[in-house]
Formats: structure tokens, C-alpha cells, sequence
């Protein structure tokens, strides 16, 4: 039986796992910290529970899918829900509910725009061509040749590959609210809406299309539930176990050492910061330079509030954006030049709305997200002040006081990224999708300098998100079998 070493145990690394131990390795996961999931770890504390990463639950047919692959369903393990309304945007002088059906979608469009629900309704229909084509041709390919992109389907939407989300969206719609909701499916993507071509619609339907959806619990229920899937399938998974190198010898790898213990093995994949896994590596077997990564455009990091708040709150819903300020000069200030905002655009969400195990009774879970630039200055004042800064816009917007209803919080941010999951500069979530970063233009999954050493994760291919990390744990996992045939 070959040996597999999987460094990391976020969604990348748990879905390689699963698909290796099916088809019969011997694979054992190394995580650095207590417990398993990665950026998707959860935080419970007096009788509060957050998910420490993400919160959306996006495209749920590429869930069902890898559960299906092993013969299981979601439901096996953990209950869904469709939230309705999906979420709520704050505008300076209005609010956009997002329903859960593109009929109420459409209606709350008129609202704001009358005429606006034809070209939307137009839009979705292309963006779920995109989707299916996308989904279904494109994500599922390892990256490895430009000749992947080249099929009838993309030929004929080649200019949607050199156009932007930012332009074809203006094209069809004169509202600047309306403009903004559109633009922020892609912002999963980690590039401003500006820099991301237009194909990348596809979010819109995941957004519109597919809906949003609560796994009863929060998302680690996902995470328990692969952790649990790996065991059955006998992967042995080890937590407080730091990778410190990854051995070469001749061109191959022979192993790992962790915790100062060599553990010999046949493969390597590190689901862990691509940017990191390669500086377990003597210089020699790096593939990609410090000024390859120094380039490269990376994901928003985040300033995230955990907190706990002793009453139920008001004109909130389960999912809440605050783009009340100005989107173009935040984005100026995480992309071109890069400092704290000043007037910053935040997420909150609140799960307990839709879900009573997440909160004690009477209370409310609250998770709060600025998006900022990789690599800021990380204080605890600095902390204090943005939390200061949008809790008071929060009150304002949604007209009421919760301040004195705080009973704890916790803060993350660079710092935090930085020292738990080793990640560059302290981003959030990877490496952006961006034209120059798509498909074989990412780090690749495969190694050229070590024959069995692999990649998985969000600064590979397919990219930042959890639907796609599952997709890269099996385009990593079918590499390694196509290896060893
Ligand atoms: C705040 C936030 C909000 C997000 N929101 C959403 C969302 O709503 N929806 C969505 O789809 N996606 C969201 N994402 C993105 C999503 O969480 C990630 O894309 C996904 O979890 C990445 O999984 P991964 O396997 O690539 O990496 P990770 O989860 O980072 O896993 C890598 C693992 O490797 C471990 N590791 C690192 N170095 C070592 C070492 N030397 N030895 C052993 N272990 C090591 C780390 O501790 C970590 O556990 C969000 C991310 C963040 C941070």
C-alpha cells in the first residue's frame, strides 16, 4: 500500500484524503493546530458558536457531489437549510433584500430600478451557461496545459475571458446599488470586480441561481463531517503536528519530518499556503521565487470580530453587507495602495437568527469582517479602533443600540493568519482569480521539481472558496493516481 502525507487538514487536504484513501493509499494528514478544518475551524464559547472563517455556504450541488462520490449524501451528516431572504445589503440611503427565488430577486430590483428585472433575468441565463460550463469542463481540469481553456464552449465566449465582470455589469445596469450587488459574487474571487473577466459571472448564479444555504450547526459541520468520512475510510488524521520539512532525495521526496520525526513516504501533498509548503523545501526544489510571490495579486486579508451579544437584534437577517461607504476607494486602499481604510465596507453575519443551536437562548452569534490588504500593520489599538468605528455605523444603520449588549469578543486578523496557518502576508483567502491567475496561469498542483511531491488549496487551482478547495483536493488526488498507474 503507497504511503501518502498530507500536510494540512483544511477542505483541500480533507477532500485529497478522502479520494487517496478510496482508492486504497495509506494516507495519514498533519495539522499544525489542535484541530482540524484550517480557516474553516470554529470558535465555542459560553454556549456561543462561531464559524472562525467562512460563513457561505455557495453551491451546494459541488457539496452533494463530493459526498456522492464516496457514496453518501449531505444529509448523511448535516442538515441544510436555504436561507431566506439570502441576505440583506445596507446602502447609505437604502437596503436591498436578496429573497431566495430570482422572482422575489427580480421584484426587489424593479423596486429599485423599474425595467431592471429583464436584463437581470437575461444576465442569470448567461451566467448559468457559464456556470455549467465552468462547473462541468472547466474547473475539473488540473491546470496543467493553456489547451485545458480551449474547447467549443469557451471559444465561442472567448471575449468574456478579456472583459471584465466590472464593464459587462455597467453595460446592462445604471444603478449604483444595483451595480454593487452584482459586483459582489465575485469578490469571492479576491480581485476587484474591475480585474476579474467577465466568465466569471457564474457567481451571480451561484448567488442568484443556486442561493445560499446554512448547514444546521454552522459550516464546520461540513468540515466534521469529511473529518468523519476520511476516518471511516481509514485516513489517520494528527493534530499539534507541525511539518518541518519535506525531504529530498534524487528528485523525489521520502518524506516529511514532523515534530522532529521522520515519516517516510511514498507521496507528499500539502494542502498548507502554497507560498509555505515550498519553503519546507531546500532552495534548490522551490519552484516559485520570493518576487514570483511578491507579484502575484493575493486575496484580501481580514480584521474578523467574534462576539457575543446578551439580547436578540433587530433589522438584521442571518447574512448582513455594509456597503454604505464608498466600494471603489476601499478597494483602492486593499489592491493599489494597499492601507487601513477609512471608511471601510464590512460583513456581519448572524446565524443564530436562523439557527437556535449557534446562541444561548435570548442571545445573538455575531461575526463581524472588514476586508483589508494583505500585510497591514496589525495592532490591538488598531483593532479596537475599526471595531469601534463599524459597530457604530452598525447601530446607526440598523437603529438600535448594541454596544452595552456585548458580553465578550475576540478579534483575527493578519497576525493571527499569519502565526496559525502560515500564510502569506497573512491573507485570507489565497491567491485571486484574476485573467493572468486562472487555470494553468496558478501555482501548479504538481510539483516540476519534485516527481511525487503535490499542491492542493486556494493559492492553486481552481482557486479561493470552499467548493472549489474540494474540487483541488481531487484534482490533486487524480494526479497522484495517475502517477502511480
Ligand atoms: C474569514 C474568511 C471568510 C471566508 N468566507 C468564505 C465563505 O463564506 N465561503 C467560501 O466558500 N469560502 C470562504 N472563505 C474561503 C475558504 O475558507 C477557503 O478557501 C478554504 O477554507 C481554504 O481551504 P484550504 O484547504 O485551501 O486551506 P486552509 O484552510 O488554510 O488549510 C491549510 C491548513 O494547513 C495547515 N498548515 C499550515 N502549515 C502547516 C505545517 N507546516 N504543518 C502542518 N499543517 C500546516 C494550516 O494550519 C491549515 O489548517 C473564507 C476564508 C476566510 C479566511
Amino acid at each position: 500500500m503507497k504511503k501518502v502525507s498530507i500536510i494540512g487538514s483544511g477542505f483541500s487536504s480533507l477532500s485529497a484524503a478522502c479520494y487517496l484513501a478510496k482508492d486504497g493509499y495509506d494516507v495519514s494528514v498533519f495539522e499544525k493546530n489542535k484541530t482540524v478544518g484550517g480557516r474553516a475551524r470554529q470558535l465555542k464559547k459560553e454556549g456561543f458558536t462561531f464559524d472562525i472563517g467562512p460563513s457561505w455556504y455557495w453551491m451546494p450541488d459541488i457539496f452533494e457531489k463530493f459526498f456522492n462520490d464516496f457514496g453518501k449524501s449531505t444529509s448523511d451528516y448535516y442538515k441544510l437549510d436555504k436561507l431566506s431572504p439570502a441576505y440583506k445589503i445596507f446602502f447609505s440611503d437604502d437596503e436591498i433584500t436578496i429573497g431566495d427565488t430570482m422572482d422575489k430577486i427580480c421584484e426587489e430590483f424593479e423596486r429599485i430600478e423599474v425595467g431592471s428585472s429583464k436584463p437581470l433575468r437575461k444576465f442569470i441565463s448567461q451566467a448559468q451557461e457559464n456556470y455549467n460550463i465552468a462547473i462541468n469542463k472547466i474547473v475539473l481540469k488540473p491546470g496543467l496545459s493553456p489547451l485545458e481553456l480551449v474547447t467549443k464552449d469557451t471559444m465561442i465566449r472567448v471575449d468574456q475571458f478579456f472583459k471584465t465582470i466590472s464593464s459587462q455589469v455597467r453595460k446592462n445596469f445604471n444603478n449604483p446599488k444595483l451595480i454593487s450587488t452584482l459586483e459582489f459574487p465575485v469578490l469571492f474571487l479576491g480581485a476587484k470586480p474591475s480585474k476579474t473577466p467577465s466568465f466569471y459571472s457564474f457567481m451571480n448564479f451561484a448567488d442568484f441561481g443556486l442561493g445560499t444555504w446554512h448547514p444546521k450547526g454552522g459550516m464546520y459541520e461540513v468540515i466534521k463531517a469529511m473529518r468523519d468520512l476520511a476516518k471511516s475510510l481509514g485516513v489517520k488524521i494528527n493534530t499539534n503536528a507541525t511539518v518541518e520539512k519535506i525531504n529530498v532525495k534524487n528528485g523525489k521526496t521520502t518524506g516529511i519530518t514532523v515534530n522532529n520525526k521522520f515519516i517516510k513516504s511514498d507521496y507528499v501533498l500539502s494542502g498548507a499556503d502554497y507560498s509555505h509548503s515550498e519553503t519546507l523545501l531546500n532552495p534548490e526544489f522551490r519552484q516559485y521565487s520570493d518576487s514570483y510571490w511578491k507579484k502575484k495579486t493575493f486575496a484580501p486579508s481580514s480584521l474578523l470580530f467574534y462576539v457575543g451579544f446578551d439580547k436578540k437584534l433587530n433589522n438584521v437577517e442571518h447574512h448582513n453587507l455594509f456597503f454604505d461607504t464608498d466600494f471603489e476607494a476601499h478597494a483602492e486602499d486593499i489592491y493599489d495602495n494597499p492601507k487601513w481604510p477609512e471608511d471601510p465596507l464590512f460583513y456581519v453575519n448572524f446565524p443564530s437568527i436562523t439557527d437556535k443551536s449557534m446562541a444561548p437562548e435570548g442571545c445573538e452569534t455575531g461575526f463581524f469582517l472588514i476586508p483589508i490588504a494583505p500585510d497591514l500593520e496589525d495592532t490591538e489599538m488598531l483593532r479596537q479602533q475599526y471595531f469601534d468605528i463599524i459597530i457604530k455605523r452598525f447601530e446607526k444603520k440598523t437603529l438600535q443600540e448594541v454596544k452595552n449588549n456585548i458580553i465578550f469578543k475576540e478579534s483575527f486578523c493578519v497576525k493571527d493568519f499569519k502565526e496559525q496557518y502560515n500564510s502569506y502576508k497573512g491573507n485570507a483567502y489565497g491567491m485571486a482569480n484574476t485573467l493572468t491567475q486562472t487555470a494553468f496561469l496558478r501555482p501548479n498542483l504538481k510539483s516540476k521539481k519534485v516527481s511525487n511531491l503535490y499542491f492542493t488549496g486556494q493559492l492553486t487551482v481552481p482557486g479561493p472558496g470552499v467548493p472549489p478547495s474540494l474540487i483541488s483536493g481531487k484534482l490533486a488526488a487524480d494526479l497522484i493516481n495517475k502517477h502511480n498507474k
